[in-house]
């Protein structure tokens, strides 16, 4: 894909985000979203060091800026331009915002999930995807990076008093319970006053019902009142995949 001249003027703009985003001691990254026209609708720079932000990124406060000004989160119309290849995050706040092209700066071997490390905008298993144009300005948006502020060098890399554990708090979380909030909500006891369209089958009252309609497939278990496991199921110690006194 080759860039277009709106694209390059964006990318101009985009540059000088950036180095705003560096005299802030952020990694420098810029970025605007453009209507059909050329006319910018949001632009931002990162933000994680002078918001505390995590998700602070160029990308996102973009798109959140041009949602607001355009008063809808529905940017089909709209071009995101970036310095930096878009990470997992931004990707998906792309895919989210329905953007249908995206045109960046700098590949990222290490984190760019637009043709690097992954290709989250144009994986053919989403329902969405998008026009990727990268290495646009690649050379200017490179030297850019190449200096790190200090300190987002030092958010990045943090002096280690003690040696890291093998499995930190968030590995452990993250493989506590295979999505618990969501299961929990979709075996929630059902609501007074539900009908059967709505899931909801006959059963003692209080007791966790299964909604989820996929009659002898059910996994929630004891939870929603599903004990009637198999013997291998029990001796597994892994929920039923009978249906329950809940279930449909
Ligand atoms: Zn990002």
């Amino acid at each position: 894909m080759t860039p277009t001249a709106l694209d390059l003027s964006a990318m101009r703009r985009a540059l000088v985000l950036a180095d705003a985003a560096a005299a802030e001691g952020d990694v420098p990254v810029g970025a605007v979203v453009v209507d059909a026209s050329g006319t910018i609708r949001g632009e931002g720079r990162n933000l994680r060091e002078a918001t505390h932000d995590p998700t602070a990124h160029a990308e996102v406060v973009a798109l959140r800026r041009a949602a607001e000004a355009l008063g809808t989160w529905h940017l089909a119309e709209c071009t995101l331009v970036v310095t930096l290849e878009p990470c997992i995050m931004c990707a998906g706040a792309v895919l989210q915002a329905r953007v249908p092209r995206v045109v960046f700066g700098a590949w990222d071997a290490k984190a760019g999930a637009a043709g690097s490390m992954y290709d989250v905008l144009r994986d053919r298993r989403l329902p969405h995807r998008v026009e990727v144009v990268g290495g646009v300005a690649e050379g200017e948006a490179s030297t850019r990076l190449q200096v790190t502020p200090p300190a987002a060098r030092a958010a990045a890399h943090p002096p280690q008093s003690t040696p890291a554990a093998p499995h930190p708090p968030q590995h452990a979380h993250r493989h506590a319970a295979a999505h618990p909030p969501q299961h929990a909500h979709r075996h929630a006891a059902a609501p007074a006053g539900a009908d059967a369209r709505a899931g909801v089958s006959a059963g003692g009252a209080g007791r966790p019902r299964c909604r989820t309609g996929r009659r002898g497939r059910c996994r929630a278990g004891p939870a929603a009142g599903n004990t009637r496991g198999s013997r291998r199921d029990r001796a597994a110690g892994r929920p039923s995949r009978r249906p329950g006194p809940g279930c449909r």
